[in-house]
């Protein structure tokens, strides 16, 4: 059996295993994206606010509805590598990472093909495709037979959700319908790589660690270094999210760690700490830090936390993830 035919069946296997409930929403949903509509869904990631990728009107309601700067491209979401290959210039590279980590927290930047409408990518040449591991985003896909593009479900500028709820409360009055798929697994966004060249390029860390990548592929991946490759990431020209509560990155710090909490919020002032809960050493494994980052930052707001102080992650797994997203989010290191 080939690994293409692997991916397809646990695709179906998923998406067989939807509640009653969750198939009726999601047939609901495939016929809002088949109408031009805005449907907000869990992925393993975080959640998204989908579109039909390949209608510009479509298209043109998410940003709008994001606020979301036109020249920033949004990753199209695939339900099979047949799918994919429709949208991009397949290659090698592309075939073995789709086989690796697909349905998974990568997105594959390729040379566009026609039909991508030029607003879907953001007036470049390329796009971004992939498969999410998600039964509810799954299904959305196959049942519109359309792939979905979506970028995260909140306001630009603001912490991405993790849960429905947050959807809900930020831009549930202006889209017909949010799919509740409880909290996200990863907690933060998919990983970029740009594979148009010899030279593989890490755009955005995230879900899958640079280290996995690499070990795939048997060669280096690099982060953008020249001018034309820092050009290719439009979405790091700008701040992620800006909290409400300035936040400040620290070396790992003595008193930070003493809470012993991966969070700490009071009034005046929030910890992160990279301190596993009752543990006294360091703790890589970040998962789960990671699972709750942007839940906790929307927290510090509500309580009224004036200074957020976070220690830097280390750029090891998604440790690599976490650090960039606090280094965008922090006023100052
Ligand atoms: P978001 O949808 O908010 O998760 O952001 C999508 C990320 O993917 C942004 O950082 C975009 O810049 C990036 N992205 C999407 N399409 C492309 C592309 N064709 N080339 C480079 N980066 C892309
Ligand atoms: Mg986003």
């Amino acid at each position: 059996m080939s690994n293409c035919k692997l991916v397809n069946d646990k695709v179906e296997k998923l998406i067989a295993s939807l509640t009653p409930e969750l198939q009726e929403l999601t047939d609901r949903g495939a016929k809002i994206i088949s109408d031009g509509g805005l449907v907000a869904f869990p992925t393993e990631t975080v959640y998204g606010l989908g579109a039909n990728a390949l209608s510009e009107s479509a298209v043109a309601e998410i940003y709008k509805t994001k606020g979301r700067p036109s020249d920033n491209p949004l990753i199209l979401h695939v339900s099979s590598i047949d799918m994919a290959e429709k949208l991009v210039k397949w290659n090698e590279k592309a075939e073995k990472l789709a086989e690796a980590f697909w349905p998974g927290a990568l997105s594959l930047v390729l040379p566009a093909r026609d039909i991508v409408p030029s607003k879907t990518r953001g007036g470049l040449a390329t796009a971004a495709v992939r498969m999410p591991n998600n039964a509810i985003a799954l299904a959305l896909i196959k049942k519109s037979s359309l792939p979905i593009a979506a970028p995260s479900a909140n306001i630009s500028g603001r912490p991405s959700p993790t849960e429905a709820s947050i959807v809900t409360s930020e831009i549930g009055d202006k889209i017909p319908l949010v799919i509740d798929g409880g909290q996200t697994i990863f907690g933060v966004e998919s990983t970029v790589i740009d594979i148009t060249t010899e030279r593989v390029v890490l755009l955005r860390a995230g879900g899958v660690s640079k280290e996995e990548i690499e070990a795939t592929l048997g060669e280096k991946v690099f982060a953008p270094q020249t001018e034309s490759e820092v050009r290719r990431s439009p979405g790091t020209r700008y701040r992620h999210y800006a909290p409400l509560v300035p936040l400040f990155l620290v070396e790992q710090d003595e008193e930070i760690a003493e809470s012993k909490k991966w969070f700490w919020i009071g009034t005046k002032e929030a910890r992160f700490s990279l301190t596993k809960p009752l543990a006294e050493k360091i703790c890589l494994d970040y998962n789960e830090y990671a699972r709750e980052l942007f839940k906790t930052l929307r927290e510090a707001e509500k309580v009224g936390a004036e200074i957020i102080y976070a220690e830097k992650p280390t750029e090891v797994g998604i440790g690599l993830a976490l650090q960039d997203r606090l280094v965008r989010a922090a006023s100052k290191r």
